[in-house]
């Protein structure tokens, strides 16, 4: 279905009338097994020689709808749906890693990133090495014959920075390697990481794809366009895998062979599987994808500049404000808009943003983002909590900003809320 405009696709890819009923919407397929034809069927769907349905922990209908929805919006050739994004994240590295092997990953992080890449992987004997991703040099020379995998956010949490994904794509090829990018502050209406030459994609399905806070989901995307046996370092998918009795993935499967690994290995090993209802949610959700993102994006410019005029304000960092140092990198390769996720910092510090979320009455103070409502919080004593000072400061949540996640209510709403709130916060 590519030949179609995105809001088209984002309605009907990987859907089609259900053959039994004719249902128009995808149904929500709450079953846990599947019957088999006969013995011999049940023989072909385990030895991955037919596509279909054995249990629901590796595929299921809905879900199966969601995952070519999303695959086909990012440009990839499959995809992968699990329980969360950060399960997703561990999924994309799961078939690369070895103990003893490392990942790139940027500084500008979601929180809990960082903490699952400078700590929880370690417990597989992976380990990450953090670099300033704008300084692409740093990105090459942080990397080793043990790195498997280069990891970024597209437009990067907190900040809201833009990441140069062509240039840092460019490094990963030189290195031959896959470039893995985050693309849940974008989504693929903003920022499609495949055509600029990453691997794989990975989203919070929880946050702009469902779009209204219901669900915790993740989903892995594969580009189909890596060549996993130009080289020994991915034995997983190019050797014969002693977890799928010696089945070559990349042989067997050409473009699709990260997708079955991360279904037939992936999901049935580590069991991080999303559930059917929360599929349903976000595909209602990705219907208005588009639409979303156009007022999420002309809400946060207005209320981005907005605060830059105000005397109260000591920053803002949102990369689509005029002055920001990525108007440039934003007009090159995020031209529908810089997302609608930023911090800015007020004076009076870490005091004053404590009593500014306090004050905020449509904001909601939560740990989320990417919700139709606006919500607020003051990163350093929450999501970044976990972090020492200098690596909140280098992921751009040092104590004296808050980060916004702009909805889509009325834009005169949200800068009346903010004003009040700084009045108090500042008083
Ligand atoms: C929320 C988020 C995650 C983690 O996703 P969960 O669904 O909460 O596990 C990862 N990356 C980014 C950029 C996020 O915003």
């Amino acid at each position: 279905m590519t030949e179609f405009g995105f809001d088209t696709l984002q309605i009907h890819a990987g859907a089609r009338p259900d053959p039994a009923t004719g249902a128009r919407q995808t149904p929500i397929y709450q079953t846990t097994a599947y019957v088999f034809r006969d013995a011999d069927h049940a023989a072909a769907l385990f030895n991955l020689q037919e596509v279909g349905y054995i249990y629901s922990r590796l595929t299921n209908p809905t879900i199966a709808v969601l995952q070519e929805r999303v695959a086909t919006l990012e440009g990839g050739a499959g995809a992968v749906c699990c329980s969360s994004g950060h399960a997703a994240q561990i999924m994309a590295l799961f078939p690369l890693m070895t103990p003893g092997d490392n990942v790139v990953v940027s500084t500008r992080l979601y929180g809990g990133s960082i903490t699952q890449f400078s700590h929880t992987i370690k417990r597989f004997g992976w380990s990450a090495a953090f670099v300033d991703f704008d300084d692409i040099d740093a990105v090459k020379a942080a990397a080793d014959e043990n790195t498997k995998a280069i990891f970024c956010e597209s437009i990067s949490n907190p900040g809201g920075y833009l990441t140069d994904i062509p240039a840092v794509a460019a490094v990963a090829d030189e290195l031959g390697i896959p470039l893995i990018v985050d693309n849940t502050l974008a989504s693929p209406y903003l920022c499609k990481p495949i055509e600029m030459g990453a691997t794989l994609v990975v989203h919070s399905l929880t946050k702009y794809l469902t779009g209204n806070g219901t669900v915790t989901g993740g989903v892995v995307v594969d580009s189909g366009n890596f060549d996993w046996s130009a080289s020994d370092k991915f034995p997983s998918l190019s050797q014969p895998e002693p977890a799928y009795h010696g089945l070559k993935f990349h042989e067997t499967f050409g473009n699709l062979a990260f997708t079955f690994h991360g279904i037939a290995i992936g999901l049935r090993d580590l069991g991080m599987t999303l559930n059917p209802q929360a599929a349903h949610y976000t595909l209602m959700g990705i219907e208005t994808l588009s639409l979303r993102m156009q007022r999420h994006v002309e809400n946060a410019e207005k209320v981005a500049a907005w605060l830059e005029a105000d005397p109260r304000v000591d920053y803002v960092t949102y990369a689509g404000l005029p002055s920001s140092p990525y108007a440039a990198r934003k007009a090159a390769l995020y031209p529908k808009g810089a997302g609608a996720l930023f911090t800015f910092a007020v004076k009076g510090g870490y005091e004053a943003c404590v009593k500014l979320v306090d004050s905020v009455e449509i904001f909601s103070h939560v740990a989320n983002l990417g919700d139709t409502r606006s919500l607020i919080i003051h990163s350093a004593s929450t999501t970044h909590r976990q972090l020492t000072l200098e690596q909140q400061e280098a992921a751009g949540a040092g104590p004296s900003v808050v980060r916004l996640s702009i909805g889509i209510e009325n834009v005169d709403d949200l800068i009346r809320d903010l004003d009040q709130a700084l009045a108090t916060a500042t008083a």
